[in-house]
């Protein structure tokens, strides 16, 4: 008689739990050629459709449906082999042809010799789960691209799809700053159509959108930095930023980009050479601890004022000539 106070197993108990699980319960025979099923519990035959006495004697992979993936098929089949632990999802096929995601889980069972004896696999119907979880990925999914489109809704200009004002107006700040600490020039580029309103007023304002989309696109694809900036600014002018350009380089860059909309060779029967062009006015500058990008920026509008004055279709840099002839600062009125 044991007189230990160790609870006695009851193989009845035990037998009946395994009956009773909600869980499908299997056990095959490893020491058999292509480890057949011994048992499977009521709970298993409900999961899946098979009665014990379709499948007792059968390999378990009549469970699996054809679109198991190969590389999940090859971890269960070296786990088998090598008699170690399994645990995944997998596709599996109900004796209906239903599919459904069974969450299996095998383990060895040795014997004193430390041989595998035994797999058990306890299995579970998680379709619902899976189906869930699908569902919060694409909804997830969804969100992020109404997060994009909203993002790009927020940044971009609807006409051009260049930055919008908005957008430049928080960005210009950034870069302003970082000029400043890292003492690199910022280039500023304010860049208008010269005479505008005269191609709106010949040709209409649909023809007028496609000429400024024209403009804005030739614009960015003559960017070749990153670091480089173009925005919108407003009806037809644009604005560019670059960061580490010379005062040299600037004016290259400005006059290469009057170059490029001059070679679209858009008509524009009431401008002085007929073609649409524009005009720019730039400045490079190392901001100072104190001053705020609305000061670089009117320096860069005062050089534009400078090319329209001059006659248009053309760049003025800031430092070229800020004073009129008489040594005031020259005065221009846009119509
Ligand atoms: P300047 O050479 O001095 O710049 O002359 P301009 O005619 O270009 O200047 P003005 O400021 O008088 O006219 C700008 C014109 O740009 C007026 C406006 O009709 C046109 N414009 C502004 N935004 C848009 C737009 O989104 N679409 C079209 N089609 N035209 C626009
Ligand atoms: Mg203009
Ligand atoms: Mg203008």
């Amino acid at each position: 008689m044991k007189l230990t106070n160790e609870p006695v197993l009851d193989l009845e108990l035990l037998k009946q739990a395994v009956m009773d699980s909600r869980d499908g319960i299997t056990i095959a025979d490893a020491r058999v050629p292509d480890m057949p099923l011994i048992f499977v519990n009521p709970a298993f035959e409900r999961m899946t459709g098979y009665g014990a006495a379709d499948v007792l004697g059968r390999n378990c992979r009549f469970l699996r449906a054809d679109n198991m993936p190969t590389r999940q098929r090859t971890r269960l089949r070296d786990a088998l082999s090598r008699g170690e632990g399994f645990l995944e999802v997998l596709p599996n096929r109900k004796r209906s042809g239903e599919l459904f995601w069974n969450e299996l889980s095998l383990s060895p069972i040795h014997d004193a010799e430390g041989e595998v004896t035994h797999f058990i696999g306890f299995q579970k119907d998680v379709t619902d789960r899976v189906s869930l979880d699908r569902q919060l990925k694409e909804r997830n999914e969804d969100l992020e691209a109404t997060r994009a489109s909203l993002e790009e809704l927020v940044t971009l200009d609807a006409l051009t799809h260049v930055y919008n004002r908005r957008h430049f107006d928080t960005r210009i700040d950034t870069l302003w700053k970082i000029s400043a600490r890292s003492s690199e020039p910022i280039a500023l580029f304010f860049i208008d159509i010269d005479d505008f309103k005269a191609y709106n007023d010949h040709f209409g304002h649909l023809i007028g959108d496609q000429a400024l989309i024209s403009v804005a696109r030739t614009l960015a694809d003559s960017f070749k930095r990153g670091s480089d900036f173009l925005a919108r600014y407003g009806g037809e002018e644009f604005v560019v930023v670059a960061c580490g350009m010379t005062q040299q380089e600037a004016a290259n860059f400005a006059q290469e980009l009057c170059a490029l909309i001059r070679a679209l060779d858009i008509e524009n029967p009431k401008a002085e050479g007929q073609r649409l062009t524009i005009s720019v006015g730039y400045a490079v500058l190392v901001p100072g601890p104190d001053t705020r990008p609305s000061e670089g920026l009117a320096l860069a509008d005062q050089a534009l004022f400078q090319a329209k004055h001059d006659g248009r279709d053309r760049a003025v840099g800031a430092s070229d000539r800020l004073v009129g002839e008489s040594g005031m600062p020259v005065s221009y009125h846009r119509h």
